[in-house]
């Protein structure tokens, strides 16, 4: 049963990689493409949203438009 452990830690190790990336990314601020109004996003959010290059798929909390940009780190 050893191969079981070995899975899981294998299916753990990529998932803490995945949640230190997301809260890098949650770091930084996002751009509303609607109104272009900046607002924070909370990591389990990103974690959870379809994303493509820079764009993901968030609800802006101003407008209520989905999808916004991140904005590069100053
Ligand atoms: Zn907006």
């Amino acid at each position: 049963m050893g191969w079981v452990i070995v899975t899981l830690i294998v299916i753990a190790a990529a998932f803490i990689c995945c949640v230190l990336y997301v809260k890098q990314i949650a770091k930084h601020k996002f751009i509303c493409k609607e109104c272009s109004k900046e607002f924070n996003v909370n990591w389990r959010m990103i974690l959870f949203a379809m994303h493509y290059e820079n764009q993901y798929e968030i609800r802006c909390p101003h407008c209520g438009h989905v999808g916004c940009t991140v904005k590069e780190s100053e």
